[in-house]
C-alpha cells in the first residue's frame, strides 16, 4: 500500500514514493509513502491558506473538540501506534508507546490551551479611549520535523499551532513518515475544517525548502540538525517569516565528588544511551570530578557493556538499533575519530549480530577525553558518549559551558549550594539536578541557547509566543 499525502482534506498520491524500512529488521518494509512534489506542496500551502481565516476565528470550543478528539484517539491507540513507531524508528517498544502517549497528552493539553484565551484591557493615556492587547494566529505555518521523535515532535508543533488558530502544513522527516501519517489520518477524522491541517511527506530540499520560501507561510517551526537550521534561517529571515529552530546539543552531565554514585550512573546511562542516544537532549559529555572519577568510570563501563542491544520489539532489549545506515556510518566515523584523538574506548563501539539484519551498535563509552576533542565538541547523535575529568566544581562548570551548544545541562551532587550555583550559571535552556539531561515535561518551555535554538520556546503555555502575534487595539 502507498500511503498518500493529505492536502485540503483529500488523500493525494504521487509518482514518487519512499520505502519505509525497519532498522531492527531490514527485511521488513513498513509501507511505501508518497513523496510530495513542489506542486503538491504548493497545493498544501494553498489549502492551509484558504482555511486560515475560518480556523483563526473558529470558537475555542470548536478547537478544543478537534484537538481533544485527536488526543483521545492517540491515547487509546498508544500500544498499536507505539509498535509502528518502534518499527520505523528503532526505539524500544516501551519508549515508543510512551512517546505516543506523550503525543496524546500534548493534544489534550493544547485542547485546554485553545479555551484559555486571554488578553489585557487597559486605560489609554487619552481620555475616553480604551486599549486592548490581544493575540492572533499567524496564519499558515510550516512544521518541519526530524526522525528521532516521529510522533511527539509533530504533535507538539501541530497541536500548539492549531490551538492558537493557525493552519498547518506538516513535513515529517523522510525516513519516518508512518507515525506522522497515522497522526494525519486521525486529524483527518477530527471535527476540523478541511485544509486546516495538511500533510506533505517528502524530501527536505523539495517540500521543506518550498515551505521556507513561500510568502504565504507566515511561520516556520523546525527541529533538526544545526546545518539545516542555519540554511533555513537565512531564507526565512530574509523574507520576514517568523522562525523557531530547535537544533543540536552536546549536553553536559556534571558528576561531583559528593554525588550519590548510583544516581549518577543511572542518570548517565539513561541520558547518554537510552533511545540509542538519538535525542538532542542526550548527555554526550559526562564531566566527572577527580575524586569520584575512577569509581564512576568503572561502574559506568560495567553497566554500559551489559546493556542489551537488539530488535526494538524484543522485551529483553534495552537499546534498539541506530535508525539508519547514514547515522550508523556517522557513529562509526566518530568512534574512529575518538580513538585517533587519543580518548580511551572503555567499552562498546562494535557492530553486533542479531537474528534479524539491523543497525545494531553496542553503546560506545570513551573515557579520559578532553573537551577540545571533536567527540566532545560535535553532535554525534548516537550511542556514543565521552567522560571528561574535572578538577573541581568551577572547572566542571567551565567545561560544561565550553561548547557551541546550550540545550540541556545536568549535575549530580548532594550539595545544595553547588546545585543552586549550577542552576544559575549553566548556559543552557534547561537544567537538571540529579536527573538525566533528557526527559522533559510537556507543560513547560522546551528550548536552548547558543547554537541549539533560535526564536521563542516550544511547548506549554510559552508556545503561544511563537504561534501568535500581538495586536494592540484602540477603541474611542
Ligand atoms: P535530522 O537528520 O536530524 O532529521 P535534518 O536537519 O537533516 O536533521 O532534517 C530535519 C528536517 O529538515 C527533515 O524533515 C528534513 O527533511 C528537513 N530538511 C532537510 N533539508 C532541508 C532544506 N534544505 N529545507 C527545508 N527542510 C529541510
Amino acid at each position: 500500500m502507498v500511503y498518500k499525502n493529505l492536502i485540503g482534506g483529500d488523500w493525494v498520491g504521487s509518482d514518487r514514493f519512499r520505502r519505509n524500512v525497519n532498522p531492527s529488521d531490514l527485511d521488513e518494509v513498513i509501507g511505501e509513502y508518497a513523496q510530495a512534489t513542489a506542486a503538491d506542496t504548493d497545493a498544501a500551502i494553498a489549502s492551509a491558506h484558504a482555511a486560515s481565516d475560518g480556523w483563526a476565528v473558529a470558537s475555542p470550543q470548536a478547537k478544543f473538540d478537534a484537538l481533544d478528539f485527536v488526543g483521545t484517539e492517540l491515547l487509546a491507540r498508544a500500544d498499536e501506534l507505539g509498535n509502528l513507531l518502534a518499527r520505523e524508528e528503532g526505539k524500544i517498544l516501551i519508549e515508543a508507546v510512551a512517546e505516543v502517549r506523550r503525543a496524546g497528552q500534548i493534544f489534550k493539553f493544547f485542547a485546554g490551551e485553545s479555551v484559555r484565551t486571554g488578553g489585557e484591557q487597559l486605560a489609554s493615556i487619552r481620555e475616553g479611549v480604551d486599549v486592548e492587547v490581544t493575540r492572533e494566529a499567524l496564519g499558515v505555518v510550516g512544521l518541519i520535523t526530524p526522525w528521532n521523535f516521529p510522533i511527539a515532535i509533530p504533535a507538539w508543533k501541530t497541536a500548539a499551532a492549531l490551538a492558537h488558530g493557525n493552519c498547518v502544513v506538516l513535513k515529517p522527516a523522510d525516513s519516518v513518515p508512518a507515525s506522522a501519517w497515522a497522526l494525519a489520518e486521525i486529524i483527518s477524522r477530527s471535527p476540523m475544517p478541511r485544509g486546516a491541517f495538511n500533510l506533505a511527506m517528502g524530501r527536505g530540499r523539495v517540500v521543506g525548502q518550498r515551505l521556507v520560501e513561500d510568502a504565504r507561510v507566515a511561520g516556520i517551526s523546525f527541529t533538526g540538525s544545526t546545518p539545516t537550521g542555519r540554511l533555513l534561517r537565512t531564507t526565512a529571515t530574509e523574507r520576514g517569516a517568523k522562525l523557531q529552530l530547535e537544533m543540536g546539543g552536546k549536553n553536559p552531565l556534571v558528576v561531583l565528588d559528593d554525588a550519590n554514585l548510583d544516581v549518577a550512573i543511572e542518570c548517565a546511562v539513561n541520558g547518554a544511551f537510552f533511545s540509542t542516544g538519538q535525542r538532542c537532549t542526550a548527555s554526550s559529555r559526562l564531566i566527572v570530578q577527580k575524586g569520584i572519577y575512577s569509581r564512576f568510570v568503572a561502574a559506568l563501563a560495567k553497566r554500559v557493556s551489559n546493556l542489551r542491544v537488539g530488535h526494538a520489539l524484543d522485551p529483553e532489549v534495552q537499546i534498539g538499533p541506530v535508525t539508519d545506515e547514514d547515522q550508523l556510518r556517522q557513529n562509526l566515523e566518530y568512534i574512529k575519530i575518538g580513538q585517533d584523538e587519543g580518548a580511551r574506548l572503555a567499552c562498546g563501539g562494535d557492530l553486533v549480530d542479531r537474528p534479524t539484519r539491523g543497525f545494531f551498535l553496542q553503546p560506545a563509552l570513551f573515557v579520559d577525553a578532553d573537551n577540545a576533542m571533536r567527540i566532545a565538541r560535535e553532535e554525534i547523535f548516537g550511542p556514543v558518549a565521552c567522560v571528561i575529568p574535572a578538577d573541581d566544581f568551577e572547572h566542571a562548570l567551565a567545561l560544561a559551558n565550553d561548547t557551541p551548544f546550550g540545550l540541556s545541562a545536568g549535575i549530580c551532587t548532594t550539595s545544595l549550594s553547588y546545585a543552586r550555583s549550577f542552576k544559575r550559571r549553566a548556559l543552557a535552556g534547561m537544567v537538571m539536578v540529579n536527573l538525566p539531561t533528557a526527559g522533559v515535561d510537556y507543560h513547560v518551555p522546551f528550548g536552548g541557547r547558543k547554537q541549539s535554538s533560535f526564536g521563542p520556546r516550544e511547548q506549554g503555555s510559552h508556545a503561544r509566543d511563537f504561534f501568535t502575534i500581538v495586536k494592540t487595539s484602540y477603541i474611542g
